[in-house]
């Protein structure tokens, strides 16, 4: 099956996956340290992404030529943008795009020059896993937590997990003038955040399956600073570990 690498934003997500692991024994390369080791009978490494496209595309790329990573999974916090994409859903990337990537009038805004693509897919079985775990994890645990610990930021009705485009850029997205740009510019977009599309660019050069899952913790608006901390504390952390430990126990 290979090693499975898990690229977590932040460092409370980090430590509730290790927290979990039985045995992993750290390694230092160029910045990062990583954590390699086994769970549910699975080969993985664990890493702290870093924040932006730059961090992301660098750990990814170790991930894969210092460690044997056979499969990425992304898992962190983003600004929703769909109508729908509420605080506490959980959104799974099907494809991802850079929305700071502009080198028109040379080439089309969004595209990455070179190559000829602006939305780069993820792998369908992987992600397809990924999302059957998250479902399973906002039914049962981590998910009602959303809506007992976050009264002010959670909405009425229940964490529901949505499939499609993830937009990734080097800014925290957190106006409604920014947003509403963002969604003008790109309508079908579900959420916003700072690494996916990187990791996308790098697994897609090297031919590796990888899936970017992100549990929302803000509404990408003149709101999104605030309780970010607290929501990754109390929510995005039982979440992220719930989504993991499911992935790999049914298959990936
Ligand atoms: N204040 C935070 C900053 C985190 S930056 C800190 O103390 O560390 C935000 C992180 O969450 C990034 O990793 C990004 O991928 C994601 N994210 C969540 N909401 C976002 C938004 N509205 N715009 C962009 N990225 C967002």
């Amino acid at each position: 099956m290979g090693r499975l690498a898990i690229m977590a934003a932040m460092p409370q997500e980090l430590q509730t996956l290790l927290d979990a692991m039985p045995d992993e024994t750290r390694v230092r390369r160029a910045g990062p340290d990583f954590w390699v080791g086994h769970w549910e009978g699975r080969e993985l490494v664990v890493v702290l992404s870093g924040i932006g496209k730059v961090a992301a595309a660098t750990t990814a790329t170790l991930l894969l030529t210092e460690f044997q990573a056979t499969q990425i999974l992304f898992v962190g916090v983003a600004g929703g943008l769909g109508a729908d994409v509420q605080v506490g859903d959980v959104v799974v990337a099907t494809e991802l795009l850079q929305h700071d990537m502009d080198a028109s009038p040379l080439f089309p805004r969004f595209e990455i020059p070179g190559q000829g693509l602006s939305r780069l897919p993820t792998h369908t079985a992987l992600s397809n896993a990924v999302a059957a775990a998250a479902t399973q994890a906002l039914a049962t645990g981590s998910g009602r937590r959303t809506t007992h610990a976050l009264d002010a930021l959670a909405t009425q009705r229940d964490a529901r997990v949505h499939q499609g485009l993830i937009v990734s850029g080097d800014r925290f997205v957190s106006s409604a003038s920014e947003s509403t740009a963002l969604r003008q510019a790109l309508p079908d977009a579900l959420a916003v955040e700072m690494e996916g599309a990187a990791l996308a660019q790098v697994c897609h050069d090297f031919g590796v399956p990888f899936a970017v899952v992100r549990t929302i913790s803000d509404r990408a608006d003149d709101t999104a600073h605030v309780d970010f901390g607290r929501f990754i504390d109390e929510v995005a952390r039982h979440v992220a570990l719930d989504i993991v430990r499911g992935t790999l126990r049914h298959g990936s």
